[in-house]
């Protein structure tokens, strides 16, 4: 397998195979080209990247950083964690990501569920009748919005990529959650709306494949192992059957993602149709679909568990 210059390939992707620099190349230039296209970051943002330590997450950090370098921004940007109490694995990535932030200068705000909700993962799943990802998802987007804006971030950067996006857009066709899909795209979240804060996703066309040759040909430290929860949910059946599909029809998740782009806009004005009012948790004072938000929910219930 030979790249175009003749070197020797790392990658054979539909368009060709490509070699070590020129992958890079093409990689970095896609999610560039993706901020651009998608305007996701703007001159005066202020910039709070979510980071796990896992190979998407440093990459997103890394790159968004060369990216406002490239185009001579301010750099205005923080990294934010959130350890969910996972015994044997987030440790070891947080370690990681404290390096890495270290090396390349990043301010890293650590948070915890422990200290925010009284309860590890761990501690909570045992507690609860609930797969462990629906509580940590909760949990997670609830601290992300409200740590983010406590620091006064415009954009919260997240480190999704391809595999991601098709695989939630595929679990929202399969339960028919139309609203909840009308909030995906390379700009997710409720758009402008006061108490969010807007989150974006550079690696939006990237592959998880991609993304871990990216990772191990710039030698970046990154544990290639998976959350122990992450075989429990819904999501991991619609992730075999999204490899499965790729395996045998090479472009299927892109051609997912592209459809969906295309329908896109159609969700997004079939949302604003329906009465949608956001209300205030009388709780914690977070935006809430009803009077206490669903973080502060998982929380009650576990204390009367
Ligand atoms: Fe949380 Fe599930 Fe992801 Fe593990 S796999 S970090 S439990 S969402």
């Amino acid at each position: 397998m030979l790249c175009k210059c003749e070197r020797k390939a790392v990658i054979n992707l539909q368009h060709g195979s490509l070699c070590r620099q020129h992958f890079i190349h093409y990689f970095e230039d896609k999610v560039f080209k993706t901020i651009n296209k998608y305007r996701l970051i703007d001159r005066n943002d202020k910039l709070c990247v979510a980071t796990s330590g896992g190979k998407d997450s440093l990459t997103v950090l890394y790159l968004t950083k060369k990216y406002l370098k490239k185009y001579k921004i301010k750099e205005n940007l923080f990294a934010l964690v959130i350890d969910e109490g996972i015994d044997n694995y987030r440790a070891t990535t947080i370690k990681d990501l404290e390096e890495f932030c270290e090396e390349h200068e990043i301010k890293l705000i650590n948070v915890s569920f422990e200290n925010e909700f009284s309860y590890t993962l761990d501690h909570a799943q045992k507690k609860l009748d609930k797969k462990p990802c629906n509580t940590c998802g909760v949990w997670r987007r609830y601290l992300l919005n409200k740590y983010a804006k406590k620091e006064d971030a415009t954009k919260v950067i997240t480190g999704h990529n391809l595999d991601d996006e098709a695989q939630v857009i595929m679990m929202n066709y399969f339960k028919a959650n139309t609203k909840i899909a009308s909030h995906l795209g390379p700009i997710s979240g409720i758009e402008k709306f006061k108490g969010f804060v807007q989150r974006v996703k550079p690696l939006y066309f990237c592959t998880e494949k991609e993304t871990r040759l990216y990772t191990l040909l710039k030698k970046f430290k990154v544990q290639y192992t998976e959350c122990p929860y992450a075989r429990e949910g819904y999501r991991s059946h619609i992730r075999e059957m999204l490899n499965d599909f790729e395996n045998n029809y090479p472009g299927t998740k892109q051609g997912v993602v592209n459809s969906f782009l295309d329908i896109l806009p159609l969700l997004k004005e079939k949302a604003k149709q329906n009465d949608y009012t956001i209300k205030t948790c009388n709780n914690c004072g977070e935006p809430a679909n009803k009077n206490v938000c669903n973080a502060c929910k998982t929380v009650e219930v576990l204390n009367h568990a």
